[in-house]
C-alpha cells in the first residue's frame, strides 16, 4: 500500500514510517519539522520506497494514497505552547485538510489522540466512555482542546460522508528518538541523570502517569489500522502506573547517577493521575503492551547515552 505518515519526522512517526517500509509498503512521509528531525528518519532516505515531503497539514496538499495516519502536531507542552493558535490550527484546520484528503482518495485514515482530551480525570482509570475534565481556557487547551475538535471531526466527516476513520487515544509514550530539548518527563530525567545534573520533579511529585514503550504502541496502532469495521475511539497505553517522584528515583538507580532530585513549580493544569483502561483494545483488536517498564527504559537510556556522547 501506498501510505501516508504526517509527522513521520517525529519521534512516534519516524518509529512508524521505519515500521512500515520494513513491511514492504510505500511511505510517503509528511512533515514541517517543527519539532521532528531529518536525522530521524535519516536511515530511510535511500530506500526507493520512502518518500519525504516538507509540507505544513494546516495547509491542504494533493496525494493519491491508501492510508493516512495523521500523528503531525507537536506533542510536549512547551513545544504545543509555543505557538498555542498553531497547534489549534494543526488540530482542526490541519484535520480537515486530511480528512478531505481521505475522503477525496477514500483512503482509511488514523488520527493520534491523546490521553489529554481526558483533562485532569475525575475518574480513574479512564475509559473511553468518560468525557473528561478539560479546562477550555487554559495553558493546555490549545493541545487538548484541539485534539478533542480533532475526534469531532473525524466522527462527523465518518457520519456526515461515510469515511473510514480510526481514532486511537495515546497516553504518554517514550523510547529512543525523543529529542533531547523535547520537554517531557522521560527524556528531560533520562538526559538530566545522564548528565548528573538535578532531576526536575514538578510538585511533590505525586502526581501519576502510565508510561508505554514506542513498539508496544506500534503494535497497537497498526493492529487499529488492520481492523475492519471498528472507529474507536480506543485507549493504547501501558496500564502500570508510577508516580513522578518513584520515577525519577528509578531514573537515579537505571542510570547510576548521582543526580539530586529538586521540586520545581506544578505547571498549571497538571492531570493528577492518568492511567488507561485498555479493556476495548484487548477485547477489539487483541493488543496488550508487552515491553517492561525497565526494559523500555534500558534501551531509551542507552539512545540518549549515545546521542550525548556523540555531542
Ligand atoms: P513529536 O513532536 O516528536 O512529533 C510530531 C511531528 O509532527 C513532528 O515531526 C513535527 O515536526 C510534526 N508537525 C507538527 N506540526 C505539524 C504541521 N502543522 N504540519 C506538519 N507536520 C507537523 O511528537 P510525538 O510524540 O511523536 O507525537 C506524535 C503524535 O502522537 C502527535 O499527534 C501527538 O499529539 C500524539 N501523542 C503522542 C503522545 C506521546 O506520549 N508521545 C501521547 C499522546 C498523543
Ligand atoms: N514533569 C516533571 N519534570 C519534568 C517534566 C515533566 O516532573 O522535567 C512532570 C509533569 O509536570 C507531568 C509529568 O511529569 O506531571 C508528565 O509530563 P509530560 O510533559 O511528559 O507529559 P504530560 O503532562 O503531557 O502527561
Amino acid at each position: 500500500m501506498r501510505i501516508l505518515v504526517t509527522g513521520g519526522a517525529g519521534f512516534i512517526g519516524s518509529h512508524l514510517c521505519e515500521k512500515l517500509i520494513g513491511e514492504g509498503h510505500e511511505v510517503l512521509c509528511l512533515d514541517n519539522f517543527f519539532t521532528g528531525s531529518k536525522q530521524n528518519i535519516a536511515n530511510l532516505l535511500s530506500n526507493p520506497r520512502f518518500e519525504l515531503i516538507r509540507h505544513d497539514i494546516t495547509q491542504p496538499i494533493l496525494l493519491e494514497v491508501d492510508r493516512i495516519f495523521n500523528l503531525a502536531c507537536p506533542a510536549s507542552p512547551i513545544h504545543y505552547q509555543y505557538n498555542p493558535v498553531k497547534t489549534i490550527k494543526t488540530s482542526v484546520l490541519g484535520v480537515i485538510n486530511m480528512l478531505g484528503l481521505a475522503k477525496r482518495v477514500r483512503a482509511r485514515i488514523l488520527q493520534a489522540s491523546t490521553s489529554e482530551i481526558y483533562g485532569d480525570p475525575e475518574i480513574h482509570p479512564q475509559t473511553e466512555e468518560y468525557w473528561g475534565n478539560v479546562n477550555p481556557i487554559g495553558l493546555r487547551s490549545c493541545y487538548d482542546e484541539g485534539k478533542r475538535v480533532a475526534e469531532t471531526l473525524m466522527m462527523d466527516y465518518h457520519r456526515q460522508n461515510g469515511v473510514d476513520i480510526r481514532i486511537i487515544r495515546i497516553f504518554n509514550t517514550y523510547g529512543p528518538r525523543m529529542a533531547i530539548e523535547d520537554g517531557r518527563v522521560v527524556s528531560n530525567f533520562i538526559v538530566q541523570a545522564l548528565r548528573n545534573e538535578d532531576i526536575t520533579v514538578y510538585g511533590d511529585g505525586s502526581q501519576t502517569r502510565s508510561f508505554c514503550y514506542v513498539d508496544d504502541l506500534l503494535a497497537g496502532m497498526c493492529a487499529m489500522m488492520d481492523r475492519d469495521g471498528i472507529t474507536g475511539p480506543i485507549n493504547l497505553g501501558n496500564p502500570v502506573e508510577t508516580s513522578i517522584l518513584e520515577f525519577a528515583q528509578r531514573i537515579i538507580s537505571l542510570t547510576g547517577s548521582r543526580s539530586r532530585i529538586v521540586l520545581k513549580p506544578l505547571p498549571a493544569d497538571d492531570p493528577k493521575q492518568r492511567r488507561p483502561d485498555i479493556s476495548k483494545a484487548r477485547d477489539l483488536i487483541g493488543w496488550e503492551p508487552a515491553v517492561p517498564i525497565e526494559t523500555g527504559l534500558k534501551r531509551t537510556i542507552e539512545f540518549f547515552d549515545g546521542l550525548l556522547s556523540r555531542r
